[in-house]
């Protein structure tokens, strides 16, 4: 019996993979596709997710392969143009380290994963589909189906990373209320001339019967092409098609479509699945939730959802208490209800072509402060609450190196952070790193990042989840308590 099956190696399954890779939890990780996904559909990764893949171990390989986001041209009907830089490019700060979202084509993000993968030794198996599956008390009982038959594979947790149209959500018969936006609209990968690649060229702005936009993927000559379209009929999608698609929007011979790399259309939804997780079998990703692509949220909570339960999962199976993965729906359904009320507004305010983004698409802002992972009686005066993201800061080994707080966040483990604190710890555990800042710890804050943005005082605690979060803070009295909350979770 393995420990999980990812049923689904889209973002959210390749993300889980990773994270159970590394914490040494068994799995498999099955699609039915024959071969990868090749498209470019999910191109925006917004900050907190950069933070993720830098604990993945994967950030500095997508920004290679990403770019940052190009201007807004919009074209109008005379020939004349206007740019506009509609995403905020904000410089890194101290405890934000990425605060601009990067383009990157989705099928680069999934290949980056599948390589960070195989370096922990796992790799998607292609051309399993998942047809069926029960459970019992202790396990899930899955069939599968592929090249060499049926298969069934018995396992202690079923993960439902398989997409929008979910079979796992289906076979549970878990709802999936929302509502049908009537957009539906085609997305391409094309090769073109007529267009420069310096910008995200926008036709029709505002005109949802001829609005058209191509968006240059980095390093290369693709361009994603987006477009509302009717909602009668098959529409074909091959290069002459798609040609006079285009010529039907835009001055015939203005752009010359010389290759169709991928392409497909989809009608837009946004639903929410009425639960998460029944028994040993729990949805992540597309699979809970669908929403509309305006502000680039559906691959992000996607990667978040998962990062959000591996560890949860690795707890469980290691002996924590069952709530502990009870508390992924509580904490990331109310995430996903947020984020889908945010990309319909977004949806809205496209039609009228108005594309700006902010700070509400980046997803730092995130908290789980009423989950009942974030301890209750943390310190009243603490900057940071418990639920809130822990800040990344400056700091500096005791030996004189340069160091970062993430630096010690990175991992599967929880973190202990003591600032200037004299004597006294928790009792050593396995998956809980201790640290000590300040004059006499093992990191010195020497230029005030760390006690300025956590806004700590002398005698401090602050203890961390895996996924980067605040579990709880204390003074050097309370730490007792924060002790006592390792062990409710399972660190014992
Ligand atoms: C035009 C467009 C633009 C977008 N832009 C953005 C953006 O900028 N930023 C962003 O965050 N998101 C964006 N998204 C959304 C993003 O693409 C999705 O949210 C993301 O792909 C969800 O990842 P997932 O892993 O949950 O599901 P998927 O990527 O759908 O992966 C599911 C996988 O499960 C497999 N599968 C399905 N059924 C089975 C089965 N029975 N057995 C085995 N395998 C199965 C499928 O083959 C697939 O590989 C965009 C989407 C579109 C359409």
């Amino acid at each position: 019996m393995i420990d999980v099956l990812i049923s689904g190696a889209g973002a959210a399954g390749l993300t889980l993979a990773i994270d159970l890779a590394r914490r040494g939890v068994s799995f498999r990780l099955i699609d039915r596709l024959d071969v990868p996904f090749s498209g470019s559909r999910g191109k925006g990764i917004q900050p907190r997710t950069l933070e993720v893949f830098e604990d993945l171990g994967i950030v500095d390989r997508i920004a290679a392969a990403g770019s940052k986001y190009p201007p807004q041209r919009l074209h109008r009907g005379d020939d004349s143009y206007r740019d506009e830089q509609n995403m905020a490019l904000e410089a890194p700060i101290v405890g934000e380290p990425y605060r601009t979202p990067l383009l990157i084509p989705q099928f680069l993000t999934e290949l980056a994963m599948r390589n960070r993968l195989a370096e922990l030794g796992g790799a998607p198996e292609y051309g399993l589909e998942l047809i069926g599956f029960e459970q019992t008390n202790d396990s899930v009982e899955a069939q599968v189906d592929g090249a060499n038959g049926k298969e069934t594979i018995v396992c202690r947790y079923l993960v439902g990373a398989d997409g929008g149209r979910s079979v796992v959500r289906h076979a549970l018969g878990v709802e999936f209320p929302g509502k049908t936006l009537g957009i539906r609209a085609i997305v391409a990968d094309i090769s073109l001339d007529g267009l420069p690649r310096d910008a995200w060229h926008r036709f029709n702005d505002g005109d949802m019967a001829r609005q058209i936009s191509f968006c240059p993927l980095p390093h290369g000559d693709v361009f994603q092409l987006q477009a509302p379209i009717s909602h009668d009929g098959d529409m074909e999608l091959s290069v002459e098609a798609l040609q006079s698609f285009i010529d039907s929007r835009l001055p015939i011979g203005k752009i010359t479509v010389r290759d169709v790399a991928w392409a497909s259309c989809y009608s837009m939804n946004a639903r929410l699945a009425e639960r998460y997780r029944v028994g040993r079998v729990i949805l992540v990703g597309d699979a809970a939730h669908i929403h509309p692509p305006t502000g680039g949220q559906g691959l992000n909570t996607s990667v978040q959802d998962a990062y959000n339960l591996g560890w949860k999962l690795d707890g469980v199976l290691s002996g924590a208490p069952d709530w502990l993965l009870d508390s992924y729906q509580a904490e990331r359904r109310p995430i996903a209800a947020g984020m889908l009320g945010l990309a319909t507004g977004l949806l809205e305010k496209a039609r009228h072509g108005d594309m700006r983004r902010g700070r509400e698409v980046h997803q730092l802002d995130v908290s789980y402060e009423s989950s009942q992972v974030s301890l209750r009686t943390s310190k009243p005066d603490a900057l940071l609450i418990a639920g809130s993201r822990a800040p990344d800061a400056s700091i500096r080994g005791a030996a004189g190196q340069p160091a970062r707080v993430f630096n010690l966040l990175k991992g599967p483990h929880w973190t202990l952070l003591g600032y200037e604190v004299g004597g006294g710890t928790v009792s050593s555990r396995q998956g809980l790193h201790v640290h000590t800042i300040g004059a006499g710890g093992d990191y010195h804050d020497d230029q005030g990042h760390f006690s300025a943005i956590y806004a700590l005082k002398a005698g401090d605690w602050v203890l961390v989840r895996p996924d980067g979060y605040i579990a709880g803070t204390a003074a050097s009295d309370g730490l007792g308590a924060l002790e006592s909350h390792l062990s409710a979770v399972g660190v014992v």
